[in-house]
């Protein structure tokens, strides 16, 4: 069975200027242990998917559609209209099935307290009638297995006297804390330098091997999901335009739009170290947005019924979809 099953998510903003419809109808899944990338540049809906299923949506948004189960639970308010029942019921999940590693650790870590203070508070919640010193071994060990160098001592200081690498290091130790079903890390290494970049990539792939937590890994680099992931979905315009197994993506890419995402990346060996800004234009704006192909204005294959119609997922195997007019029967061979 999935660990998270999305089913037509959407997910929607209210503002002075109209309703933004971020997340657009998304269904996706994760299996148990797997590692699913999304991605898509900035304003593509990844993060608020993500902020959906977490139930970390700001104050204007709403989930207004689709159902959304943690392993068989379902967690959608959509379908739990009760506040009350959703927000207990998200407590207990946040922190216990569910992790997430962001961006920026310091928006994370308190900055006056110990790192010792804040990596025993999730084991001793997760752990009631731990002792004390249970935890703190407990948490020095989990410091270890993330690979920060002289725990004993270091559980004893603050997140400053740290490195950013460290500190993301230290936040990834607190996502283990409780042993999640799920962990959520939305481009954990994208404030990070290169040499540190990887090195938290290649841990993050080390301990895929070592816990059953199912990884989601939302970025907007493909070099970083080509490393780590099972499998990929490419969001675009609210949608999820194409998805499938590192290798269906990365070598029989069948939407435009990962083409484009692909197409500046030369030799293999350079995966890992490219940024993605190859395509020309800008995203749609997600306002009053129609319900035609999103990526119409900036693809050169556009025809007339990609500004007129949403395109339906086509499957070109039990793991690969995509949304594209051009793979479908109607458009082949007929120039509309
Ligand atoms: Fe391009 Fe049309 Fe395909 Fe959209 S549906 S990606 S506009 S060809
Ligand atoms: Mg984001």
């Amino acid at each position: 069975m999935a660990m998270l099953d999305i089913k037509h998510l959407t997910t929607e903003f209210t503002t002075e200027n109209g309703v933004v419809r971020a997340v657009r109808d998304v269904s996706l899944h994760v299996e148990k242990g797997e590692v699913l990338g999304i991605v898509g540049e900035s304003g593509s809906g990844k993060s608020q998917t993500m902020f959906s299923v977490m139930g970390l949506l700001a104050q204007n948004g709403k989930i207004t559609n689709g159902s959304i189960q943690i392993d068989g639970e379902e967690i959608s308010p959509a379908v739990i209209t009760e506040k009350k029942e959703y927000e207990a019921k998200m407590d207990r999940i946040r922190g216990n099935d569910m992790a997430m590693i962001f961006q920026d650790p310091m928006t994370f870590l308190n900055p006056v307290l110990r790192i010792q203070t804040q990596l025993i508070e999730p084991i001793i919640n997760h752990n009631p009638g731990i002792s004390k010193k249970e935890a703190i071994d407990r948490a020095i060990e989990l410091m270890r297995k993330v690979g920060i160098p002289s725990p004993e001592t270091r559980i004893r200081q603050y997140p400053f006297q740290f490195s950013g690498g460290m500190r993301q290091r230290i936040i990834i130790a607190i996502a283990l804390a409780c042993d999640p079903k799920i962990i959520i890390a939305d481009e954990p290494t994208t404030a990070l330098d290169v040499t540190i970049q990887a090195q938290v990539l290649e841990l993050i792939s080390n301990l895929k091997e070592e816990i059953d937590s199912s990884i989601i890994m939302i970025t907007h680099d493909l070099g970083v999901v080509a490393s780590i992931c099972d499998r990929i979905a490419i969001m675009y315009g609210g949608k999820i335009v194409e998805e499938g197994t590192t290798d269906e993506i990365f070598y029989e890419p069948k939407h435009p739009y990962t083409k484009g995402l692909l197409s500046c990346i030369s030799n293999p060996e350079e995966l890992e170290r490219k940024e993605l800004h190859p395509i020309p234009g800008s995203p749609p704006d997600l306002l009053n947005i129609e319900n035609n192909c999103p990526f119409a204005d900036r693809c050169e294959h556009a025809m007339k019924v990609c500004k007129m119609a949403m395109p339906q997922a086509e499957k070109f195997s039990e793991t690969h979809f995509c949304s594209c007019w051009l793979n479908h029967p109607y458009a082949q061979g007929k120039g509309v």
